[in-house]
């Protein structure tokens, strides 16, 4: 079986001055290191506390990402922030499409391709996400959905740029809610999102390649549920929101992923059963 990253990603969203992205993502970096087997582990703090966050992680393993950005190089868009401003600090990865972007900034799935795009073209690691709504899931239309975004946002994108790209589910009604989707939900969402993505590229040979897809879950994912997922085929990895605020939080999820990477995650009930 491919081994694929596995990833602990914090969306800070719209938290955490400079002086607490210090703290926080310090206390981060303390709690991890020497650690081996590692997941890749990124902090995503707002754009006004990333060069904080980075100096705070320097000489760790940890990457420094961004919540969003234009695809313009530069230009008149009063308020918006370039991928070379990013690469300039030194960021990484960069959210792409996140729902919060999608309900509350006129996010499409057209501006989430062109996104993608610019995000390959300067060589930043897009997470690109997905996901439905509560409207969508009750009406049965989870799997049309995220299909339909996950084949918008690849739209003329180059088989080779599936060694990059990371994809997120993350349910609209799981995200800041505290309603998290049962793992076996996620994971089989996830299984459809990848056969989604073979299934686009299988013309030219190329689906194999969605194998090597590193994809997360994400929708109130705390120390409680990790486990869960961190043991499921298709989930690799996890973007946090609230829990990720708190090193205290963070860290256990970093722990659970850890073991996951080490090949030694078990459900409860894998454990109960061996009892
Ligand atoms: C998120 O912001 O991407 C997220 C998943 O938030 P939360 O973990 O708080 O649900």
């Amino acid at each position: 079986m491919t081994k694929r990253k596995t990833i602990i990603a914090g969306n800070w969203k719209m938290f955490k001055t400079r002086k607490e992205a210090t703290e926080l993502a310090s206390a981060v970096a303390a709690g991890i290191k020497g650690e081996k087997d590692l997941p890749e582990v990124v902090l995503i703090p707002p754009f006004t506390s990333i060069e904080a966050a980075i100096e705070s992680v320097r000489g760790s393993s940890i990457a420094v990402g961004a919540q969003n950005m234009d695809w313009r190089d530069d230009g008149a868009f009063t308020g918006e922030v370039s991928p070379l401003m990013l690469l300039d600090l030194g960021v990484k990865y960069v959210l792409i499409g996140h729902s919060e972007r999608r309900q509350f900034f006129g996010e499409t799935n057209q501006t989430v391709n062109q996104r993608l795009k610019a995000a390959l073209a300067h060589k930043l690691i897009p997470i690109v996400c997905v996901g439905e709504t509560l409207d969508e899931r009750e009406s049965g239309l989870t799997d049309s959905v995220v299909r339909r975004q996950v084949a918008a946002a690849l739209a003329e994108i180059e088989p080779a740029a599936l060694d990059i790209i990371i994809v997120a589910y993350e349910p609209v009604w799981a995200i800041g809610t505290g309603k998290v989707c049962e793992a076996d939900e996620a994971d089989r969402v996830l299984g459809q999102i990848r056969a989604t993505i073979a299934d686009l590229y299988k013309e030219g040979g190329h689906s194999a390649r969605a194998e090597q897809v590193p994809l997360l879950y994400g929708g109130s994912v705390k120390p409680a549920n990790i486990e869960e997922q961190m043991a499921k085929p298709e989930i690799d990895g996890a973007l946090v929101g609230g829990a990720s605020l708190k090193a205290e939080e963070f860290l256990p999820l970093v722990k659970a992923a850890q073991k996951r990477v080490q090949g030694t995650a078990k459900t409860t009930k894998d454990s109960l059963s061996k009892v």
